[in-house]
């Protein structure tokens, strides 16, 4: 967020010295209304997504999960930042595989689920639901979003408005459930879904298209999915990233997210019922999708 300040055309003649003071005022408001966490994405593997955070007020930086050791590390060489944490996710090879090596190079801090710490390679902080997580002048609120693995977690920084949600929440979609039940992995998207809608949601694959021809099959008359869907076509023609995407748009769009629309349970033959039975029934659609 950039704040344009001017100053009214009746106090441009002020002194040196209370320009100062302005310019002081000025930047004291800036850091307290920006809260800088840097991000930067890395396209891993065939479609993964690594993130880099980076606190440029403390210096630290995570890696958010590690799917490949290489792209991490050139993208780290390219910032010029060193690795301090890596924050994981699940245990998935695709977001763990990568621990060992890096902590073995950066000797960096790795942070996992306190439910799945047997399945983090080289885990040293355990955290579950509702921690808060001191990532250099960042907080993190951790979610256990279990459903797709039993103890997968996000990251949620409330102050930066970015949530790292690994393969919980998808652009469009949601993990699929390989440990986790239905109703378990509806209690975990609700957490997500009852976040500020400008949340960022930073997602760990680009499977965004894909998703959205589901989308569409399960709520066709949904008209902020049908322009989302046209969205995300031109984005992916010129081979842009459609992540990360919103809160309030996954809300708006997401069949995952949308148990209570009547279309998607009339869609469903599914009018009026329990919200997991519409959840569950979406994902079993999509599983054969
Ligand atoms: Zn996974």
């Amino acid at each position: 967020m950039k704040m344009a300040i001017s100053l009214p055309p009746t106090k441009r003649a002020e002194s040196h010295r209370e320009k100062n003071s302005y310019h002081l005022r000025q930047r004291k408001l800036t850091v307290k209304t920006m809260a800088t966490l840097e991000v930067h994405q890395i396209p891993c593997l065939s479609d993964n997504y690594g993130y880099l955070i980076h606190d440029p007020e403390t210096g630290v930086t995570a890696t958010i999960d590690t799917p490949e050791v290489a792209p991490v590390n050139a993208a780290l060489a390219e910032k010029g930042w060193e690795l301090t944490h890596i924050l994981n996710t699940h245990h998935h090879f695709d977001h763990a595989g990568g621990n060992l090596e890096l902590k073995k190079q950066w000797n960096c801090l790795i942070v996992g689920s306190r439910d799945d710490a047997d399945r983090i390679p080289g885990i040293d902080v355990k955290v579950g639901d509702r921690d808060t997580y001191q990532f250099g002048g960042h907080e993190a609120l951790v979610f256990d979003v279990s459903g797709h693995t039993i103890g997968h977690i996000a990251y949620y920084f409330p102050d930066a408005e970015k949530l790292f949600c690994g393969d919980a929440l998808f652009a469009l979609g949601c993990g699929r459930l390989f440990e986790g039940s239905p109703a378990q992995m509806w209690t975990s998207l609700q957490k997500l879904a009852a976040l500020p809608d400008a949340t960022g949601v930073y997602c760990a694959h680009e499977y965004t298209q894909a998703n959205a021809a589901f989308a569409l099959s399960v709520e066709p008359q949904n008209n902020d999915l049908q322009q989302r869907s046209r969205e995300i076509d031109d984005l992916r023609a010129r081979g842009l990233p459609t992540v990360p995407s919103s809160i309030g748009l996954e809300k708006a769009t997401n069949p995952f997210l949308r148990p209570m629309s009547k279309d998607l349970q009339a869609n469903l033959n599914l009018q009026g019922a329990d919200l997991v039975e519409v959840f569950a029934e979406t994902r079993r659609r999509k599983d054969s999708f």
